[in-house]
């Protein structure tokens, strides 16, 4: 399936929020290129990305293989510990109920997203892990980040779905 976004190239001089959630996008980019869902996400600690991952769910037959939690075991092991407490997830779109559960165990530092999803996001959406009344681990959270490139990626991903699936249906 043809893709029509093109990577993102920001600038190494100024990294915020966007140059690292251009990272995160280039992943989703990368899963639309092989007929996932496109969603990426990226790990940083201290200014440096450890961890790229993109949904594979598909491929893999495996309904745990989100970017996120790719993303969160890749970061575990490159640091040596399971506590990513120095780390913040960048993430296209944001995280479900899985995900957002593996972000709180994981002890993130913080969460950043682009698109929000008021349907199965749990940080903030639908509701918020990132807040648990009893928890003494709660982290940052931050939406809308490159929001208007994110949303205008998955839309397109499933309008094209929705299109092929209408022309098979057609013939
Ligand atoms: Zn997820």
């Amino acid at each position: 399936m043809l893709n029509i976004f093109e990577k993102r190239f920001p600038s190494e001089l100024n990294r915020n929020d966007e140059y690292y959630m251009s990272h995160a996008y280039n992943q989703a980019l990368i899963a639309w290129e092989k007929d996932e869902v496109p969603i990426g996400a990226v790990v940083v600690q201290a200014g440096q990305i450890i961890a790229s991952a993109h949904n594979q769910t598909r491929r893999t037959l495996d309904p745990t293989a989100h970017a996120e939690i790719l993303a969160i075991s890749q970061a575990a092991k490159y640091i040596g510990d399971w506590r990513l407490n120095e780390c913040k997830l960048y993430v296209t779109k944001e995280p479900c109920p899985m995900c957002s559960g593996a972000l709180v165990v994981s002890r993130i530092q913080g969460v950043y997203f682009g698109l929000n999803d008021p349907k199965m996001g749990c940080l903030g959406g639908a509701i918020d892990l990132s807040n648990l009344p009893s928890s003494n681990h709660k982290f940052k959270v931050k939406g809308g980040i490159l929001k208007k490139e994110t949303h205008a990626l998955l839309n397109a991903f499933f309008e094209k779905k929705r299109a092929e699936k209408k022309e098979k249906e057609a013939h």
